[in-house]
């Protein structure tokens, strides 16, 4: 008790003093019991949320449909939401209207699985569903019949697996047995609501595990077909002693935990399947794999609702990820940079590194290591990348008597590259030089 913030007890007290039930449920009880800090706190109670809002000053109306009620005390937000009772829907979907209950044991038992049904008053744990149980057996279990639970809300199929990833809990055996027999209801779920499990499993200690529990489970078909379209896609080729989805989940595994990077990793070789084929002589070609690959990423972060940033960045490190080859010259190292940007520049050579971690030996991390060093240098000196960086500009080039358009566009192309080669010679008077000797010629 004495690790949950004062702030959280006041609005459970408050509303007992009003003589109301009120307990902490869900994943901070299951935190607190496994000795974590709770990202946040949700409290149940049989006031109706218009009850809630005559005794806190500082609400606001997050989910009234649901029940569901943000109270504001100090420092906290804490979302109170009246006893629910579950109500079966035909295809999965979501519940859209929860009908009120009085009663914490229904509204326990409208929760997803035994771990996350716990109560805690401030003082003493109720347990209605031997959550107790299987949080010491470290075990994810849905609450009484899974069939019941998986046709209420489809969706649990997959925080079945996300839960997994993340404690490192085992999916019991009936559990894991209806979500197989279930897959296909995860159909008639809204993609953000799957994004949101699909990131929180990406960005989990496990992320490969949980795709693999995907596949295994028939969800992936459904979710991400074109990834599971992966699985057995054999490249036949000396780098990859692996089909290409057992290469994308190593190379998952060998990112480090950020999510553009492991979205980037999850989608690297997603048109592969696309784009490979073999010629006469069984020697495998790629055809445009990188334009696919950049195309395929965002159908596929688009669809599932992604925001544009993330949708533009992956694709860019997706189409860019092979890019690392022609390191040797200091003017393609900078183009490089300039397409892919600043800011996302490590972030692909990591994704790199990953890639041939997870790519069969020999590896040639040193040329990788050579150019994060080398690109480390060009930034912080602030070399020029772009044209917009030159110091001459299309005005300047008026004044000299050159033609706006394609001519224009000709020698401007010509500075850079003189200007990416030796940065030295980034002044005016120096490039108002070369671009009349250009004229000249
Ligand atoms: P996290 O640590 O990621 O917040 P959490 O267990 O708190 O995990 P939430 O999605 O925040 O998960 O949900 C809070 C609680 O609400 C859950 O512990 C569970 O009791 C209940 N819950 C949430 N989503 C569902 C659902 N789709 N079906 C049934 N119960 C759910
Ligand atoms: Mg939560």
């Amino acid at each position: 008790k004495n690790r949950i913030p004062i702030e959280v007890i006041e609005i459970l007290e408050q509303l007992r003093d009003q003589g109301y039930k009120s307990f902490i449920v869900g994943g901070a009880v299951r935190d607190l019991l496994l000795g974590k800090n709770p990202k946040d706190y949700d409290i149940c109670t049989d006031a109706t949320p218009e009850q809630v809002k005559d005794i806190f000053k500082k609400v606001i109306d997050t989910g009234l449909k649901f029940g569901t009620v943000t109270v504001l005390n100090g420092a906290f937000s804490v979302e109170v939401t009246t006893f629910r009772k579950s109500r079966a829907t035909e295809n999965g979907k979501r519940i859209k209207i929860d009908s009120f209950s009085k009663s914490p044991e229904e509204d326990v038992k409208a929760r997803d699985f035994t771990i996350n049904g716990l109560l805690f008053d401030g003082d003493k744990i109720t347990d209605l569903v031997e959550g107790l149980k299987d949080l010491a057996e470290r075990r994810i279990k849905a609450i009484e019949d899974p069939q019941d639970r998986f046709n209420e809300d489809a969706l649990r199929m997959i925080r079945a697996i996300r839960f997994h990833c993340q404690l490192g809990f085992e999916i019991e055996d009936a559990t894991y047995a209806s979500i197989s027999g279930n897959a296909g209801m995860i159909q008639g779920v809204a993609q953000e609501r799957i994004r949101d499990e699909l990131v929180k499993i990406l960005i989990s200690n496990q992320p490969a595990k949980g795709l693999r529990i995907l596949h295994h489970t028939g969800l992936l078909k459904f979710v991400l077909p074109e990834l599971e379209a992966c699985h057995h896609f054999d490249q036949k080729n000396v780098h990859h002693d692996k089909d290409v989805f057992d290469h994308t989940l190593a190379v998952i595994d060998h990112t480090p935990n950020d999510l553009t990077l492991r979205l980037s990793a999850l989608l690297h070789d997603i048109a592969k399947p696309q784009t490979f084929s073999l010629d006469e002589k069984g020697v495998g070609h790629f055809y445009l794999h990188n334009l696919r690959g950049q195309e395929l990423s965002k159908e596929i972060l688009t669809r599932l609702k992604f925001d544009n940033k993330t949708i533009d960045i992956v694709g860019t490190l997706v189409c860019e990820h092979m890019s690392k080859l022609q390191v040797l010259r200091h003017s393609t190292i900078k183009r490089l940079i300039n397409r892919v940007g600043r800011e996302n520049i490590f972030q692909l050579i990591d994704l790199q590194i990953a890639d041939e971690a997870a790519s069969a030996p020999p590896h040639n991390f040193k040329i990788l290591e050579a150019l994060k060093k080398e690109i480390g240098r060009i930034c912080d000196k602030n070399e020029p990348l772009a044209i917009r960086d030159l110091a001459i500009g299309g005005t300047d080039l008026i004044k000299l008597g050159f033609e706006p358009g394609p001519e224009m566009g000709k020698v401007l192309d010509m500075l850079l590259n003189r200007v990416l080669n030796n940065p030295k010679i980034n002044k005016k008077e120096i490039l108002v030089t070369i671009a009349l000797q250009f004229k000249q010629e």
